[in-house]
């Protein structure tokens, strides 16, 4: 784990070349980092290395639709959310992507608290001018973020309405992301169905599949996205109360994709 891309690491290296201090006020020191650093810890944010073709990837599972990727010596966040962690701890962003204006996606407070003045924002047309200094990227296009190239996906329902008929997440509002870490592609869908674009995706590694009913998509939707677009590794994520063991169910006799259970309710 590269500890050193986190702030409070760093204090705790600060303790240790401490020497000359006194036994005393050395022992009280070292009390209270580790204070700081049980409280970090007990976040307890699970965490994977994907290896790519230009180092690794880390990714921490904030958790629901929360996600921070560490690669380069640079952060990214996806659509943080502080209902799910201290963000005030966790480490600043060189950049944010928001998938969508819903308030588990787009939490000002948590933007805050991760944001600097070279913090990168990417947010989706449905949070046009709803975030300062924030780019808006709509469906298909593309940018380099933070060094790392990006592309906008349609996220959206077709089955999933309001009681009004209006889709919980109408098509050109939100969107996915399809981020390039050397020649590795990491999916992460935002709140969608298995829509077309989807679908027809190509050369996708790592897939992030929402499955928070009744707004995203029910198992059996994510296992037949999945079956199409064939990403080598699947993440269930922003499952809310669906059982993740129903996908990994349907999944256990397709070979070539990994389905992968983490801590993302
Ligand atoms: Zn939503
Ligand atoms: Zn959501």
């Amino acid at each position: 784990m590269r500890e050193l891309d986190y702030p409070y690491s760093g204090r705790l290296m600060e303790a240790g070349e401490e020497r000359r201090m006194t036994r005393g006020i050395g022992f009280l020191l070292i009390g209270t980092l580790f204070t700081l650093s049980a409280a970090a810890l007990a976040e307890g944010f699970e965490k994977d290395i994907v290896k790519t073709s230009a180092g690794d990837l880390e990714i921490t599972f904030v958790g629901h639709g929360s996600l921070i990727f560490a690669f380069g010596g640079k952060v990214l966040h996806i659509d943080p959310y502080s209902k799910l962690a201290n963000y005030s701890k966790l480490p600043k962003a060189d950049a944010v992507l928001i998938t969508h204006g819903h308030p588990d996606h787009l939490d000002a407070a948590a933007l805050a608290a991760i944001r600097t003045p070279k913090t990168e924002v990417v947010v989706a047309p449905v949070c046009q001018g709803k975030v300062e200094g924030a780019v808006v990227i709509r469906n298909g296009e593309e940018k380099v973020v933070a060094g790392v190239p990006v592309t906008a996906i349609p996220a959206y329902n077709i089955v999933a309405m309001r009681p009004d008929g209006v889709p919980y997440h109408p098509k050109g509002e939100g969107n996915g992301y399809v981020l390039t870490f050397g020649d590795t592609r990491v999916y992460v869908a935002g709140d969608t169905e298995n829509v077309p674009e989807m679908k027809a995706l190509k050369g996708i590694a790592v897939a992030f599949l929402p499955m928070n009913l009744p707004y995203t998509m029910t198992p059996e939707m994510v296992a037949d996205a999945a079956k199409a677009f064939r990403p080598h590794v699947l993440y269930p994520y922003h499952f809310g109360d669906t059982d993740p063991a129903r996908l990994t169910d349907l999944m256990k006799d397709v070979k070539g994709i990994e389905v992968r259970v983490r801590k993302m309710k």
